[in-house]
């Protein structure tokens, strides 16, 4: 028995070995878990589910092999998939799930997040994502043809490309104040997010003295990642790679 968490991903059309990677846990490891959490931008950028692209077939063939299995298949979405909506999340046999969700994770009360939201101190990020959050802005970006939301979506990238490589490192993680701030909101005292690319898990203590945990999820640039929940609490971050 086992839950596991994925996130980040940025899959793109041309990236043929991370394709690879998400087959290979998706039959080695996915098939045999209680869960399967995908915490956001499990794709570079999306479009809209009305547009069918190799990519989207790609995975939806590689998702395939778990309609067999009993496993539960989650998706957030993060940042830069935030379209994606429930009919492409259907076809893969997911339920999407709202960015924060508490989950039961065998016994314990926990926070997912895509992570986007706790770089409180990224203002100019934080302007973006509520911009691209307008529901208005959403649909009259959907209702353009699908050659200008590519243009757009690739112009966005760019864009955020080149901000980021402008920014400090420390402004683009997660700040202490806004997570904790989270913890005590949602009265939990573990956490699983994305987002920063910046895996580990962080122990802090809140101001009644328990003891939070905040997991934090690997990009797959390079290998794949996973953390792995067992109901004895184990949490584990584990990569893997193919051949
Ligand atoms: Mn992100």
């Amino acid at each position: 028995m086992t839950t596991l968490f994925i996130s980040d991903l940025h899959l793109t059309e041309d990236d043929t070995k991370k394709l690879a990677l998400l087959q290979h846990f998706i039959e080695v490891q996915a098939c045999r878990a209680d869960a399967l959490y995908i915490l956001g931008d499990f794709f570079e950028y999306w479009l809209g589910d009305d547009i069918d692209t190799e990519l989207t077939a790609a995975v939806i063939e590689i998702f395939k092999p778990l309609k067999a299995f009993k496993t539960k298949i989650y998706i957030m979405r993060g940042n830069r998939d935030f379209l994606l909506g429930r009919s492409f999340a259907e076809q893969l046999g997911a339920e999407v799930i709202s960015d924060p969700t508490i989950i039961n994770l065998y016994g314990r009360a926990t926070l997912l997040t895509h992570g986007d939201r706790l770089c409180v101190d990224d203002q100019s990020f934080q302007f973006f994502l509520k911009v691209v959050n307008y529901p208005l802005i959403q649909k009259i970006f959907k209702a353009l043809p699908p050659a200008w939301r590519k243009k757009i979506a690739l112009y966005l990238r760019m864009k955020s490309k080149n901000s980021t490589m402008k920014k400090s490192v420390a402004i683009m993680d997660v700040v202490p104040r806004e997570v904790q701030r989270m913890f005590n909101l949602y009265r939990v005292s573990q956490m699983i997010h994305g987002h920063t690319h910046k895996p580990g898990i962080h122990l802090f203590k809140n101001k009644d003295f328990s003891l939070c945990q905040r997991i934090t999820l690997s990009d797959w640039e390079g290998s794949g990642h996973v953390l792995v929940c067992r109901p004895n609490h184990t949490l584990k971050l584990l990569s893997f790679n193919v051949t």
